[in-house]
């Protein structure tokens, strides 16, 4: 791709529900904003099924179709889009320069969407199983391929327990496997975890290693007693939350302990002016489409309002 010789007005990073509902208040107000797709293009949601939680669907709605409407709605008030992954920015001037593998850009205002990345749990067999070999993020791009075997899912949030309910789907048996004995998830996706005939919680145990041949046959896991304990599964979920793609743009801009980008009182304001943040990469606390929408929504307000007063 080539450099733009002329900065843009609003480049935005990202097309999870945080970029895209950005792109289309900015496109909406005219700015003609630049999008760029990173490595997930579409984000979290293209990786869920039904999201039963966005307001205005009473029966749910599919994550990619919903992301899919965005875009288009983006694009018809005339955002563009491109792919590419930024490496490094140079914030120090008032145009803001962006380096990526494929070009290198200017904008005037830039709103940081950048979403987050699967944790992963870090123990032996975990890389060498990774991908198509039995252990992966994703339940509802690989449970398919897990028919009538059985599988585990590690973690205690929502994302496991719905990973979980969605693998039952395949599955001939699905394990849940958490380190505690109460649950991160929301109540109603406990009970129907604990409903669910095909699923078994496996409580109170640290996961210490995925043992294999060509695949995964074993999750090895450690009880509070100290004693191990193996699951025969042919495949390991990990669903323990996600890290902030916030790496790229520090020390530019400041972010916590846990990586997520630090904004002011707006929730999407960085130290930088004219440099915006919205959703997952800078939200730790509510992490939900419709929260990533509505600070998408704020950033792209800010940017038009900080590009009409300079
Ligand atoms: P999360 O809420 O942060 O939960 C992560 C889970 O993984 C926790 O139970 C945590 O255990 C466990 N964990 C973390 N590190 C671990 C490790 N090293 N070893 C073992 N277990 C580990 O993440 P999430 O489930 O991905 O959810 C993220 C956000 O998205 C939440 O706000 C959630 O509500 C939202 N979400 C909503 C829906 C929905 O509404 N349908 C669906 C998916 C996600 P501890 O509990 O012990 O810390």
């Amino acid at each position: 791709m080539e450099a733009f010789p002329m900065a843009e007005n609003v480049l935005i990073l990202g097309t999870g529900c945080a970029g895209l509902t950005a792109a289309i208040y900015a496109a909406r107000a005219g700015l003609s904003p630049l999008v760029l797709e990173g490595g997930q293009p579409g984000g979290q949601l293209t990786t869920t099924s039904e999201v039963e939680n966005f307001p205005g669907f009473v029966h749910g709605v599919d994550g990619n179709e919903l992301i899919t409407n965005m875009k288009g709605q983006a694009e018809r008030f005339g955002a563009k889009f491109a792919w590419d992954r930024i490496d490094s920015v140079d914030f120090s001037g008032p145009v803001k320069k962006l380096k990526g593998g494929e070009g290198t850009y200017e904008a005037k205002a830039v709103i940081i969407a950048t979403g987050a990345s699967p944790r992963l749990l870090g123990i032996p067999g975990e890389k060498k199983y990774y991908g198509g070999n039995g252990v992966t993020t994703c339940a509802t791009c690989d449970g398919a391929f897990y028919r009538n075997v059985p599988v585990a899912v590690v973690g205690g949030g929502d994302s496991a327990c719905e990973e979980a309910l969605f693998l039952t789907r395949f599955a001939s048996k699905v394990y849940l496997v958490h380190r505690r004995d109460t649950f991160r998830a929301s109540e109603i996706m406990v009970q129907r975890v604990k409903a669910h005939e095909k699923i078994e919680l496996v409580l109170n145990v640290t996961p210490t290693e995925i043992l294999g041949d060509e695949k995964v046959h074993t999750l090895r896991v450690i009880e509070k007693s100290g004693a191990p304990r193996d699951l025969a599964v042919k495949c390991v979920f990990v669903a323990i939350g996600h890290i902030p793609n916030s790496q790229a743009f520090t020390p530019s801009l400041e972010v916590d302990e846990g990586g997520y980008f630090v904004a002011g009182a707006n929730t999407v304001s960085t130290r930088v002016p004219g440099v915006f943040v919205a959703g997952d990469c800078a939200d730790h606390v509510y992490r939900q489409a419709i929260t990533a929408a509505g600070m998408g929504c704020r950033a792209a307000i800010e940017a038009e309002r900080w590009l009409a007063g300079h």
